[in-house]
Parts: structure tokens; sequence; C-alpha cells
């Protein structure tokens, strides 16, 4: 059923990774499998047994042809640096090709102690396994590249934390794990030859483009395109409201994929300083200072590519301090461009920054819901009422009364509309197209923390699965509008719903 292994991260010298088999748990039961991404990594639809699949993905019985392996990294961790990290609770298992041709990598989170756990037991608990897959499937369905959750086993064993919780772990999948910190870890060892390797092997996987170019002219190169897809991965994430909550450098890839779902959520009204995570008590990674955050991070991998770069320390530091200070313009492009898309806008024109800031004041004064506002704009245009988001309001309201009602108060936000109709105006689509191109673009549905927390207490306390596999089919079909069921998965939280704090999980 699985499909071939190949060993490439193994293959690097013995001084980059930590064999270690994963610890076996007493009763492996699969409560959620990927079926449509095993298709896309070559499994065998045919030959699937849940059961061999709780053996294989809980470590029990590791598939065949894999050889787990801790990986070492280190880490800037709130902006102090930690020079020995690694996977503490994670084993890559190897990689396969998928029907792409891509090298994608398997790994079990929460199979057991590795020779990086620290204090550690090298176990996850449910609920943030139940997170992960969640929100990083429905940031793939929102278009947004990420780790991918191929599958859930519950342990039959309790794990301690505030509480005991049920244990399980997960089977992530990513183009490759390799981080800022990965890199971090030999720069502090001064082990030169570790770092190019790995830059080696970051250019093959995920910049092949750059391939033929050679010398320090390659590894910069490499830097500016790492820079220019985070800018573009922060101004997607930013898109849909996400606030990642534990931007360190360990959890900030090189592949530009969304890794690690531990604090993260999804923002609910409108508020740049938003922070949801417990641990981050000065908002450090607060919705509007993602831009910054990941800025800071790439100097910090910047700086462990500079004898790569130039021979000459400070030609090599030049380079690269131009390479992070074109961040901010990158950022600005694609953060631009998804709000005019957001906007429905498919040109851009003079005004578009301005037009859509003053909707995002507009949001924050009248505490206006971010998925909702973007996702009523198409509703404004609409003949069809009442369709994007569902069932909310009389259906004899018009869009716009059902858009100005997310907000305190109408005034700021009725002039917004017709400075905006002014602006449709000029694009060379009609209002039904135009409707549609939003509906493309702005999600109906986001994992909201409100469902997310209710889905995770049902299959923690009273092992009922029902809540998380519904909230899972919605939010991966995030631009459709839901059926109108018992929940409504399109709205925000009542008052007494709020959950304003997450937690690490780990
Ligand atoms: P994270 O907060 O998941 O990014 O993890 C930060 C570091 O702590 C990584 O080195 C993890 O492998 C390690 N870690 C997190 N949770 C555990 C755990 N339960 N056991 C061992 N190591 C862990
Ligand atoms: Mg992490």
């Amino acid at each position: 059923m699985f499909p071939s292994f190949s060993l490439r991260y193994a293959q690097l010298p013995a001084r980059m990774s930590a064999e270690c088999d994963p610890t076996p748990v007493a009763a492996p039961r699969l409560v959620a499998f990927n079926h449509a991404l095993a298709g896309e990594l070559g499994f065998d639809a045919a030959a699937f047994d849940a059961g061999e699949a709780a053996e294989a993905l809980s470590g029990n019985a590791p598939p065949a042809g894999s050889a787990p392996l801790a990986m070492a990294y280190a880490g800037h961790q709130f902006g102090n640096f930690v020079p020995r990290l690694g996977d503490g609770r994670a084993l890559l298992l190897g990689e396969v090709i998928d029907r792409g041709g891509q090298l994608r990598e398997l790994q079990l989170k929460g199979a057991g102690r590795t020779p990086f756990s620290r204090g550690g037991d090298g176990r996850a608990p449910l609920g943030p396994v139940l997170r992960e897959y969640l929100v990083s499937e429905a940031m793939h369905a929102l278009g947004i590249p990420t780790t991918r959750a191929l599958a859930a086993v519950t342990t039959g064993e309790r794990v301690l934390r505030r509480l005991p919780e049920p244990g399980a772990v997960l089977t992530r999948v990513a183009g490759s794990h390799l981080r800022v910190g990965t890199f971090q870890y030999f720069a502090a060892r001064r082990d030169v030859e570790a770092i190019q390797l790995l830059a080696d092997m970051a250019i093959e996987r995920h910049y092949p483009h750059l391939e033929p170019l050679s010398g320090g002219g390659r590894y910069l190169a490499l830097l500016e395109a790492v820079i220019a897809r985070q800018a573009e991965l922060v101004a997607r994430w930013m898109g849909v409201g996400f606030i990642h909550g534990v931007m360190n450098t360990d959890n900030t890839t090189i592949s530009g994929e969304t890794l690690d779902y531990g604090p993260c959520a999804f923002m609910d009204v409108f508020e740049p300083r938003t922070v949801f995570s417990s641990i981050d008590e000065r908002g450090r990674y607060a919705f509007s200072n993602q831009p910054h955050s990941a800025q800071w991070n790439l100097a910090r991998f910047a700086e462990t590519l500079l004898s790569l770069l130039d021979d000459d320390h400070e030609r090599a530091v030049a380079l690269a301090t131009d390479a992070i200070e074109a961040f901010p313009e990158h950022f600005e492009a694609s953060w631009g461009a998804v709000k005019r898309a957001k906007l429905g806008l498919s040109k851009a024109e003079e005004g578009d920054e301005a037009l859509a800031q003053e909707l995002l004041d507009a949001m924050q004064a009248g505490h206006a819901d971010y998925t909702l506002t973007f996702r009523r704009l198409a509703d404004v245009l609409d003949v069809r009422e009442g369709e994007s988001d569902g069932r909310e309001g009389p259906v004899s309201d018009s869009g716009e009364a059902r858009l100005v009602e997310l907000f305190d108060s109408p005034e700021a936000i009725t002039a917004w509309l017709s400075r905006w109709r002014d602006r449709l105006a000029r694009e060379d689509a009609d209002a039904e197209a135009i409707a549609a191109r939003l509906r493309a673009t702005n999600p109906a549905v986001i994992p909201r923390n409100h469902l997310v927390e209710q889905a995770l207490t049902a299959a923690i306390e009273h092992d009922d699965f029902g809540p998380f596999e519904a909230l899972l089919a919605v939010v991966t079909r995030p631009f459709e509008a839901p059926d109108e069921g018992e929940v409504d998965y399109t709205r925000p939280p009542e008052a007494n719903e709020r959950v304003l704090r997450t937690f690490c999980g780990t």
C-alpha cells in the first residue's frame, strides 16, 4: 500500500541527523486518513488497509523501505538563539516521489523520544494533532503553500500535559522540512560543508531553475528566491487572516511552505494587533508584525550563507544586506496583489492601495468580521442574493445590507462601497463576472477558532470524531457556501464562544 521510499536526507553525512526508531504505542487506531493526498503520493488505494496504516503510521511497524531519523536543527525562539533543537518528537521516514515527480517527505510527529528530545516525552496530544490536520488541510484548500496532513492515529496511551490527554501521531508531508534553523545549526558549528549540502538540496528540490548557476551567485540567488517566496507566503497568510503564532526560525521553511501549526489561529474581527498564542506575551508575532518577523528570520538565514556568498566577508555581508533590504518591496508587491484580488480588481491602478487600506480601516473601526466582509463584497454586486455564505439574513435583504450589517455603524462602509463601485466601473468585466471572481478569491469558510475548539473537544472528551470530520469537509472546500445544517460554519463566534488564547501543544 505504501509507495517506495527514497532516502535522500538519510544519505547526507551522519552528523546532520540521528537515526532513531519510533517508540511503539499500545493500541494504534487510524482516526483520519487523507485518501486524496495518499493518491497524489502514489499510495495504492486498492491495497489500503486501515489496520496496516495504523501500525505503520503510529510507528509500531514503520513502512518497508523507510529509515526513520530525527533531523538536527537550531533556531531563534522569540529572538533567543537555541543552538540545538532538532526533531524532539518527529521522525522523518524518508521521501516518496509523488505523481508529479516531486520529492515529498513523510514525517511522524509524536512518535516517541529522539536524541533531540531534551526534557520532552516525544509525544503529541490528540488535540494539537487534529488542529494541525484541520488547519493545514484548510490552508492547502485556500491555495496557500503548506505542509500537509496524511493521517492521524490515536495511540491508546495518555500523554501528560496540564491534564492527561489522549495521545496521537500525525503524519506530516512536506516538500522538505528544511528550515532556517537547519542552516543555523551548522552555521553555529562553522560547518560550511553541511551548509553547502543543505543549500544544494534546497535548490534541487525547491528552486531547480537556479541549478545552472555556480559559485557565490548560486547561493545569492537562493537567498533572494527564499526571500521572495517567504514574502509571498506571509502576504497570502494575511489575505485569509491567518496568524501563525510562533514564527521562530526553526518554524520558517526554505521551501516557502507554512510549517508548524501550534498556536496558529484565524482572526475573526479585523484587528491588526491580534495575537492568540498564550506564550506570545509581547505580541511579537501579531497579525501585522508577521512581515517584519519573516524579514528578521530571513536575515538569520542570510547570515548562515555568508561564507558561500563571497570569500570576502564584507562583500558577502553587503550582498546579503541588499537582499534582505529588498524584502519589504517583495512583501508589498505580494500583499498589494492579494488585496487587489480580494477587491475583485484585475489590474493595478494608482489608488488601489488606498482603497484597500480604507476598507481595512473601516473594518477595524467598525469591528467587522474579516472573512465575511470580503466574502459579502460579491453579494453587493450580485443579483443572486443570499448565496455567498449560506443562510444569514432574510433573502429580501439586499447584498449591500448584508455587508453593512457586519459593521458597528453604516457610514464608513457605505461611503467606501460607493468609491469601490466607481473603481469597479473601470474593470473590463461586468458585475456578475467580478462577483464570480470575488467568490473564487474570498473564502466563505475558514477554520474558525471556536469551531476548531468544539471539534477537538468532541474528539478528546467523547471520542466523537463527527464534528472533526464535518468541519474538515467544509474547510477543505472553502470557496463554496456550505449547505444549511445544524452548524453554521460561516458565522463568527458569539461573545461567549470566542477563543482568545491558543496553546503550542508541545
Ligand atoms: P515546536 O514548539 O513544536 O516548534 O518545538 C520546538 C522544539 O521542541 C523542537 O525541537 C521540538 O522537537 C521540541 N519538542 C516539542 N514538543 C516536544 C515533546 N513533547 N517532546 C520532545 N520534544 C519536543
Ligand atoms: Mg516547530
